[in-house]
């Protein structure tokens, strides 16, 4: 048996709920402290007008890893939501992600041999080049149409930055695939927590070794915190926890402006996605979609997501992956592991890794075993 140990967690978000929930299972006592007003980090929902509203953004849960689909259905019950959000490029509507719907739709090709070969045409512009960045990488998947109508623009305004700038692996999360299938994802299991997702860290949170401080910044207090406490679950950036040393990572932050409407049902799906250029948000969510239609009949409510530049102060949604800023986070790294007896660090920002939730999930509980095991 390891000896009980104080924790304090820093962020109540999904990866340092996980970790508090194991921590107090196995006897430990957690002080989690959040800086915002409510808990769940970026997972957060709220019900407005019989409708789970996600306050931060579309958040459908998906995972190939059965351990960490069991392991999430001990908060909530899921629905059977699959995520298949349509592109809208100046009125016209395509399907996604890329498959047969999308090609027939723009070139009015029927079988997968004619879908490929028109792929296979367009791509030539590459000579045969490995793909370097996000826009070659693009070009090799799907050719210059669908980059140009469905990729481009969209990139270019959700990073702020020319999609040659940018690393490839960023569109190969997207699935491509030469059958009329519109998963969104390739994983085995999908859904949203009937009743939102906040109940899931709530519940985590639930335990009498555990107690909760929100509006709680952890760097208003920081000495007190680590004399007081034996070990410190740090989920907030990386760099600021090291007072930028060695400058900024940079991030991309985002913009939601929510509107609650009169009427029943505004673009009859959850996602919709503007991929051109010139349209401000990237897209428009659509609550009562995720959860088929429930909630009041007259009413609806959506959300326009307008990418923006990251500066002090703002919410740091995305890490920007490139090799300049891995490079820098590696120097932080660095300076994280020489702290290692006292603070773990986190998450989507502690670890500066574009994680989804299944991924914090099994990146805490890996912590977890190398914590308590
Ligand atoms: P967070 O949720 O960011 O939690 C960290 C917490 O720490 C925050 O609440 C923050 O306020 C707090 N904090 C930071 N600094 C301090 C401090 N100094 N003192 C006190 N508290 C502090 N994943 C999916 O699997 N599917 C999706 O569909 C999906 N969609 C997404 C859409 C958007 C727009 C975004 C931004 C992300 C999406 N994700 C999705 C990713 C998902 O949100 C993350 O994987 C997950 O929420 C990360 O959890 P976390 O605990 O690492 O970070
Ligand atoms: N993307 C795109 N057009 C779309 C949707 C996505 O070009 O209609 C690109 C864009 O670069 C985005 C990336 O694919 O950043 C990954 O998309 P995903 O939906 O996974 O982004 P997230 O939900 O994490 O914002």
């Amino acid at each position: 048996m390891k000896k009980l140990k104080n924790y304090l967690v820093v962020g109540a978000g999904l990866f340092g709920a996980t970790f508090a929930y194991e921590a107090a299972k196995r006897g430990n006592r957690v002080k989690v402290i959040e800086k915002r007003n409510h808990l769940a980090g970026n997972i957060y929902t709220k019900e407005v007008d019989g409708i789970q509203v996600h306050q931060y953004g579309a958040h459908i849960f998906h995972t190939s890893n059965k351990k960490i689909w069991n392991y999430v259905q001990q908060f909530a019950e899921f629905n059977r939501y699959t995520n298949s959000p349509i592109a809208n490029y100046q009125g016209e509507i395509y399907n996604l992600p890329f498959n047969m719907n999308t090609f027939n739709k723009l070139w009015g090709v029927v079988t997968p041999q004619e879908a490929l070969a028109k792929i296979n045409q367009q791509r030539a512009v590459l000579k045969g080049k490995r793909p370097e960045n996000l826009e070659e990488q693009a070009i090799s998947l799907v050719g210059t149409d669908i980059y140009q109508k469905l990729i481009k623009g969209y990139t270019e305004k959700q990073w702020g930055r020319p999609a040659t700038e940018l690393p490839a692996f960023i569109i190969r999360r997207l699935p491509v695939r030469l059958t009329y299938d519109n998963n969104y994802f390739n994983d085995l299991y999908q859904g949203i927590p009937i009743g939102g997702y906040t109940q899931i860290v709530e519940k985590m949170l639930a335990s009498d070794l555990i107690t909760v401080e929100t509006q709680t910044d952890f760097f208003d207090q920081q000495a007190e915190y680590l004399k007081n406490y034996d070990r410190i679950v740090f989920t907030g950036m990386i760099d600021q926890y090291f007072a930028y040393r060695y400058g900024e990572l940079e991030y991309r932050s985002l913009q939601f402006e929510t509107e609650e409407l009169d009427q029943g049902n505004y673009q009859g799906n959850a996602v919709v996605n503007y991929t051109d250029a010139a349209t401000p948000y990237t897209r428009i969510i659509e609550h009562k979609h995720f959860e088929f239609g429930k909630g009041d009949k007259e009413k609806t409510v959506i959300t326009r997501e307008y990418p923006k530049t990251w500066q002090r102060g703002d919410e740091p949604y995305y890490p920007v992956n490139n090799a300049k800023n891995n490079a820098l986070y590696k120097k932080y790294k660095e300076l994280a592991d020489q702290e290692a007896k006292k603070v773990i660090f986190g998450g989507r920002l502690g670890q500066y890794r574009y994680y989804n939730m299944d991924q914090v999930i099994g990146a805490a509980l890996v912590t977890v075993a190398k914590e308590f095991e």
